[in-house]
């Protein structure tokens, strides 16, 4: 069996460089592969040379090592947002007027791949991916689109680099190793970087997914040393990206602290409303950096929806989620909810809204919202029908989810729909509960039809104009029961939408 190491996005990072290697080497690696890209976001590229002659790093190019040593205007990353390119410009033509022209002559000679069977392994290294150099492997293709990448490439192992986050997937029985950056953190809150150590033997092999300390303080003061843009160092400082994040497909960018750039979400939100709902201010950090949070803010509110059951009382033909009283139970349970709230404490989620299926007929539905509502803020959407027996209301605020009853939907329903949640909304306003209404209702006519203020707001296309135009578009408290706080305007007119 072999042990080999290997590592890409050296970033001209020598300081996170040479603790890697020698970190490889206290692991017993035999051989040191470098996947390419060694300039880039650091400031000192030039200081990665004698660190591959000393150790014997065999390299390949990455796109960024094609462009300097043929002197390309850009660096050929592959982005397509002119943002990210914007920032990866500014790091590319300092790198290149930085790299000296032997590095830079270097770094053309170098193999665009590498293919060699170790130890009775075929392994098969590549900067992106076999199909494109600047190709981006992302965990998050799936086996389909993966497979669809590799059709070049019949090698058992596959070693790539190039989107800066590691990861590893078998399929088909072959290893595919993204091996990560070891100049620039993850984008997952570290400060370490990562490299792989790979153990090869015939039919056998296994990668490890390796984090690299290192001096980062040295790293970040060589990159303040020379001017470079402060966000990047405050990657380097923090292990959140700051910069081309348009690239990261969405379950990586999730993952992350920073979602959009800023202008961005500004052009989503309405003109007057603010940026975010947190109370804090922005910082003049915050101002600085290129982008920001999306979770808790107007756009993607920090809300968790939780779905409690999917049984319901009733089987609305419009139901979104196909409830009815035949269609599965499926409950989440006292035990899970509780976990689930805890956990959106930890994570910053500032509401929780319960929806279903008929929430109120899931057995513990009244402690689950005493139990949320005594953390955050807490809404249930229910259709009201059941309120007359509910064994005991509930502390947390609600709101009504009213069934469209055109006479289509009255046929469709249980007979009687919409008698139901005006029953429950009347014993709430005699003072049982502290309940809001959240579609526009307003006394009954003779005949109800379906008129904008009548509508359900399941009506999506007219969900905005129904609230903002709603006769009774505020909310109600009867009785001495305790509420919650009342969510914004802003909160409710998204809570619909489930
Ligand atoms: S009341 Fe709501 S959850 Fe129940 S069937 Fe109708 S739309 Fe679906």
């Amino acid at each position: 069996m072999s042990r080999i190491a290997a590592f890409g996005g050296a970033y001209a990072n020598p300081y996170a460089v040479r603790a890697m290697l020698a970190d490889a080497k206290r692991r017993g690696c035999e051989r040191i592969f470098c996947l390419g890209d060694l300039g880039g976001f650091g400031a000192e590229v030039e200081a990665l040379w004698p660190l591959l002659e000393e150790w014997g790093v065999q390299c390949i190019a990455g796109n960024y090592d094609v462009a300097i040593g043929r002197g390309d205007p850009d660096c050929g990353c592959g982005y397509a947002d002119e943002r990210d390119n914007h920032y990866a410009q500014i790091i590319y033509d300092y790198t290149r007027a930085h790299t000296s022209p032997l590095f830079a002559a270097w770094m053309r000679e170098l193999p665009l791949e590498l293919r060699e069977t170790i130890d009775g392994a075929d392994v098969h290294m590549v900067h992106g991916s076999p199909l494109e150099i600047n190709d981006f492997l992302w965990e998050s293709l799936d086996d389909e689109e993966l497979r669809l990448r590799l059709a070049d490439s019949e090698a058992e192992v596959l070693l790539c680099t190039h989107t800066g986050i590691p990861w590893q997937r078998r399929i088909d029985d072959r290893l595919v190793v993204n091996v990560g950056a070891v100049g620039r953190p993850a984008n997952d809150g570290r400060r370490e970087t990562w490299y792989a150590v790979i153990d090869l033997a015939e039919d056998a092999a296994r990668a490890e997914l390796v984090p690299v300390a290192y001096d980062w303080r040295a790293q970040a003061s060589s990159m303040r040393a020379v001017g470079l843009p402060e966000p990047f160092v405050e990657t380097i400082e923090t292990g959140w990206w700051t910069t081309c994040l348009e690239v990261v497909p969405p379950r990586e960018r999730a993952r992350g602290r920073f979602h959009v750039y800023r202008e961005t979400l500004q052009a989503l939100i309405p003109e007057g409303e603010g940026l975010t709902d947190a109370p804090a201010a922005p910082t003049a950090a915050d101002e600085e950096r290129p982008v920001c949070e999306l979770l808790g803010t107007a756009v993607f509110p920090a809300r968790l929806w939780v779905y409690t059951n999917f049984h319901c009382n009733l089987a609305c033909a419009y139901c979104v989620v196909a409830s009815s009283p035949q269609a599965s139970r499926r409950s989440l349970g006292l035990g899970r909810f509780k976990a689930l709230v805890d956990e959106a404490l930890v994570e910053g989620f500032r509401e929780i809204y319960l929806t279903g299926g008929e929430p109120f007929l899931e057995r513990d539905i009244v402690l689950m919202l005493d139990y949320a509502s005594e953390r955050l803020p807490t809404v249930v959407l229910t259709n009201a029908m059941l309120a007359a027996s509910w064994r005991r209301w509930p502390a947390a605020s609600g709101w009504w989810c009213r069934p469209r009853w055109t006479g289509r939907e009255r046929r469709l329903t249980t007979p009687g729909v919409g008698q139901g949640p005006l029953r429950g909304r009347s014993m709430a306003s005699r003072g049982r509960a502290r309940l809001g209404c959240h579609c526009g209702w307003r006394r009954p006519r003779r005949r109800p039809t379906e008129t904008r203020s009548s509508r359900c707001g399941r009506c999506w296309p007219s969900w905005e104009s129904s609230v903002r135009t709603s006769p009774c578009g505020r909310w109600w408290a009867g009785g001495s029961q305790p509420g919650r706080a009342v969510p914004s305007n802003s909160a409710r007119s998204w809570s619909h939408r489930r």
